[in-house]
């Protein structure tokens, strides 16, 4: 695949996730050699810059996680020579007919093609639309971009395009947005990035599970009490407000970054790891899910949002969500899992953990340590690491029984490799490039998640909606995972 040609188009590429994400991303997979040997980077947009003025706002965000300064520099020069930049409106079919043009008559034959094994035989590149645009603009811009600047099949090219949430609102206007799009590309040409899904221990959460005979036996109700999925951010809204309160947390982050994690926890052994077997396995899942209403959920806000430039006085979103998801199959019935986000809060940190059932025999533990489980925790961010706790004795004379944790802490046990963490874009565009589909989500996953929470958002969201619990800004929010697990234990949700 790398001596495929290929040009990446990034969209609105003088947008905030281009600049700070998806052009580095691009960097990042140059500069350790990952990219086809023969690419180009087109930065398409509306506003007016000179090639110069792109690069020089491309280079202002490009970094060398390993490496000496001269190889750096000379990377960051061959990548910028790489890079192109078009002016034109999103959603006008002339102005994607003229990058066309420009792109097969002047950028395309620039690239070293000498270097691919297709020498002799010209083949023309692959095209992969990155869209970094507002989701209101997506409609318009694919089907320009289908009728005027697709790659020439009839020259063994393919085209294929790159999406990022919001995926809509609800079910319905996910599928208003799905059926424009689907007169525009086939569902093999589409790749839906959830970048959670691209972090590496999100990428490495199936290994874990199903790889160790530990874990594979032990997954299951007869097991396992309850499993936590967390998002805690402790900052607000900063300027993304008018987004965010449209939104608001639910569809922001437990919709789908929540969503997709617990799907990979709880999914049954996939029959392959081909993408296909995979997203099968997910989705079974996702329909093993009961859909979500408004008992199940606590919805919070931190106490400054309404005073947040850009968010209506009397706004009633939600900053902080918490809700059990119960799921009806052999493998899970009758146990809790809990997705909790919110922003805000008194730390930044997003993991996983799963708390095994009461140990049956209390011989050897003292009364008070009785109600400790043992817990299999998976830190996602900001510091990825493993750690399983367990009952020990301390190793004096005194041999005191204790909790202690077994941990696989990234940065200390694989110490040169995670000075050179991916982010997660990068895998997710390296695997765009090379047209594995493993980490991107379905339109059939999509569709589902807004089932089972759209009767959730429609009673939360009715008129008048239900009040947020109000929180103070840095507070550890209205209500703690593990607090949440025994109220639903009880029976006591609604208290
Ligand atoms: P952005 O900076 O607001 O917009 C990207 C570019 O689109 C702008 O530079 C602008 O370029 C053009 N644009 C902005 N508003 C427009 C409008 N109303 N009509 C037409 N064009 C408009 O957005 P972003 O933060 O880069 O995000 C892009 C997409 O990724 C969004 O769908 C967002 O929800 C999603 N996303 C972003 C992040 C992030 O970290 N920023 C994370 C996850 C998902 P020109 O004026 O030059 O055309």
């Amino acid at each position: 695949c790398k001596e495929f040609p290929v040009v990446v188009v990034v969209v609105g590429a003088s947008g905030d996730l281009a600049r700070k994400k998806t052009l580095p991303a691009l960097f990042s997979l140059f500069y350790h050699n990952l990219l086809p040997l023969s690419f180009a980077v087109v930065g398409y947009a509306r506003s007016k810059l000179s090639v110069e003025e792109f690069r020089s706002s491309v280079s202002s965000n490009l970094v060398c996680r390993v490496g000496d300064r001269e190889c750096c520099e000379a990377k960051t020069r061959a990548f910028l020579e790489r890079c192109f930049y078009f002016s034109g409106q999103y959603g006008s079919l002339e102005d994607w007919l003229n990058f066309d043009r420009w792109l097969s008559e002047d950028i395309e034959p620039r690239m070293n093609q000498s270097d691919t094994a297709t020498r002799g035989a010209r083949r023309a590149p692959g095209r992969l639309f990155y869209l970094a645009i507002p989701p209101s603009v997506f409609a318009e811009t694919l089907r320009s971009i289908s009728r005027g600047a697709m790659a020439p099949e009839e020259l063994g090219a393919w085209t294929r395009v790159i999406v990022e949430k919001p995926f809509g609102r609800d079910s319905e206007s996910y599928m208003a947005l799905r059926d424009l799009v689907a007169e525009c590309f086939p569902e093999e040409a589409l790749y839906r990035i959830d970048h959670y899904v691209g972090k590496p221990l999100v990428a490495n959460l199936t290994t874990l599970r199903l790889g160790n005979f530990v874990f594979d036996a032990l997954w299951n109700r007869h097991c396992i009490e309850s499993v936590q999925v967390v998002f805690k951010e402790d900052f607000g809204v900063e300027g993304r407000a008018g987004y965010f309160d449209a939104y608001g947390i639910i569809r922001d982050i437990l919709q789908n970054h929540l969503l997709q994690v617990l799907s990979i926890i709880a999914m049954d052994p996939p029959a392959s790891p081909h993408a296909a077997d995979i997203n099968e396995a997910k989705l079974r899942l996702l329909y093993d899910i009961k859909p979500l209403h408004a008992k199940d959920f606590i919805i919070g806000q931190y106490d400054r949002y309404r005073s947040e430039r850009g968010v209506p006085k009397d706004s009633c979103t939600a900053t902080f969500a918490a809700c059990v998801v119960q799921i009806d199959n052999e493998r899970w019935r009758g146990v809790p899992f809990v997705m909790l986000a919110g922003k805000a809060l008194d730390e930044r940190k997003v993991y996983v953990k799963v708390a095994f059932h009461e140990t049956p025999n209390h011989t050897f533990i003292p009364e008070e340590l009785r109600d400790k489980r043992n817990t299999f925790y998976i830190e996602i961010q900001p510091r990825p690491a493993v750690e399983l706790s367990f009952i020990t004795k301390t190793p004096d004379l005194e041999g005191r029984v204790v909790q202690t944790k077994l941990d696989l802490v990234y940065n200390e046990s694989f110490s040169a490799e995670a000075q050179d963490m991916p982010d997660a874009y990068e895998r997710l565009i390296s695997d765009a490039i090379v047209g594995d589909r493993t980490l991107f989500i379905s339109d059939a996953q999509i569709s589902r998640a807004w089932e089972l929470f759209d009767p959730a958002l429609k009673e939360l969201e009715r008129d008048p909606p239900v009040q947020p619990v109000i929180y103070p800004y840095g507070s550890k929010g209205p209500i703690l995972p593990e607090t949440l697990i025994k109220k639903y234990m009880a029976g006591r949700m609604q208290d």
